[in-house]
């Protein structure tokens, strides 16, 4: 009896708060229920989108997963891209019942932060009808979020001076043909192994064999401006942000936690390098490595950031081997896969609304419920010596983790109780 009605105790609280939906990054099979346990009083819903797909095709996927029917990527996208108009059809939504009065929280790990940007983009110019809004968006957390790319991406295989071509022989490449082979074999292959391809036809069901050697070769998917990789590219984020995208809603909460476990080379040196006592693996340490000392100047066209940079005339300065100091080290402080400025916000600080909690060489991670959240400006956290996975979506039961699921749900119902609603 008592059982029963602590069972109900507990349900009523789940219904009572606002559900949250977990977005996830580049190629991360969904979680599943694995969140569920990690905030047990409210609703968890794990997005499904596609984890190669552009940030645009995510972002409708991400609507029409929560409020039900048949993805629709838009006529003028869909022309514009060479793919078709609709996706598959959901019949019955996460939360179908989401609007500006039945709001939802959103937590997105790597390429989920954008995603989660580009839903709200595309929820403030109407793309999903006259009912759609950016206040459905009550609040975004995010870790490790790529907001303004990576120069990972040009280390896996992305031209420096034409994304979105590939070199030839590099990850990159090798990527993109698994994930053709696997959209070939998509109507036999296991669950977690969906790229949500049904629009491009990939499948062997849609298409012929002579099209995926084809596609093999050289994919007309992955070396597009509307795939996963080209989107992190410095141009691209250069592009959506010169659209006006990625500005705060005035009644949406933001926090972000940016990640990092490299170390300053040295005080005249702003590039980062990883430590090696804390190497998880090679791979890991040779991107970290790639971003921490990436040459900027080899971009083509120039990032945003970079074309303010002006090479150093004395001799003091030029001996840094053309590493130009005038950019903060934070453009090469990385957790593995994405520098720390990319992981704050997007836009240029002198260009949003932020506070940043705690500067990048504080080691102490502060309360940061020491002021109430306050909705349309970004509040950034960093992350001390943390890896891309450290905190989410991987779950080991660090004192960490402990901590930050636990703050996370402290921060979630202290909005839920909040004026705003
Ligand atoms: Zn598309
Ligand atoms: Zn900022």
């Amino acid at each position: 009896m008592v059982m029963r009605e602590k069972t109900r105790d507990c349900f009523a609280e789940v219904q009572s708060t606002i559900p949250i939906v977990v977005v996830e990054g580049f190629m991360a099979a969904s979680g599943g229920g694995r969140y569920q346990k990690r905030l047990p009083d409210r609703q968890v819903f794990v997005a499904r989108v596609g984890p190669a797909s552009s940030i645009h095709d995510r972002a409708c996927e991400l609507y029409y997963s929560i409020k039900g029917g048949m993805v629709d990527y838009g006529e003028e996208h869909s022309s514009c891209f060479n793919h078709g108009r609709y996706g598959r059809t959901y019949p019955q939504g996460l939360y179908p019942q989401w609007s500006t009065s039945k709001p939802l929280h959103f937590l997105g790990h790597s390429m989920g932060g954008p995603t989660i940007i580009k839903l709200a983009s595309l929820l403030a110019k109407g793309t999903f009808g006259p009912n759609s809004h950016p206040d459905m968006i009550l609040s975004v957390t995010t870790v490790s979020a790529a907001f303004r790319g990576t120069q990972l991406v040009y280390t896996l295989g992305m031209r420096v001076d034409r994304a979105p071509e590939v070199r030839p022989h590099t990850a990159g490449r090798r990527l993109a043909r698994g994930v053709h082979i696997i959209s070939y074999l998509a109507p036999i292959m296991p669950k977690k192994w969906d790229f949500h391809a049904e629009s491009r036809g990939l499948s062997y069901k849609d298409s012929d064999f002579k099209t995926l050697l084809h596609q093999l070769r050289k994919s007309d998917w992955a070396e597009s401006r509307d795939a996963g990789p080209y989107d992190v590219t410095f141009e691209s984020v250069d592009e959506r942000e010169k659209d006006g995208e990625g500005f705060c809603n005035p009644r949406t909460y933001y926090r972000s936690y940016a990640a990092c476990w490299t170390k300053r080379k040295s005080p005249t040196d702003a590039r980062h390098v990883p430590p090696m006592t804390k190497m998880l693996g090679v791979s890991r340490f040779l991107c970290s490595r790639s971003i921490g000392s990436f040459d900027f100047s080899t971009l083509r066209p120039s990032p945003s950031f970079w074309k303010h940079v002006r090479p150093f005339t004395d001799e003091k300065n030029a001996s840094q081997d053309g590493l130009l100091l005038q950019l903060g080290e934070e453009y090469w402080a990385n957790d593995g896969t994405v520098p720390v400025f990319s992981q704050w916000h997007p836009h240029d600080c002198s260009a949003t609304k932020c506070i940043h909690h705690d500067p990048l060489e504080n080691n102490a991670m502060e309360n940061p419920f020491a002021d109430p959240p306050t909705p349309g400006v970004w509040h950034v956290h960093s992350l001390p010596d943390a890896h891309h996975r450290a905190v989410f979506p991987l779950y080991l039961g660090t004192e960490r983790q402990q901590k930050f699921w636990r703050e996370l749900n402290q921060y979630l119902h202290t909005i839920d109780d909040s004026p705003i609603i």
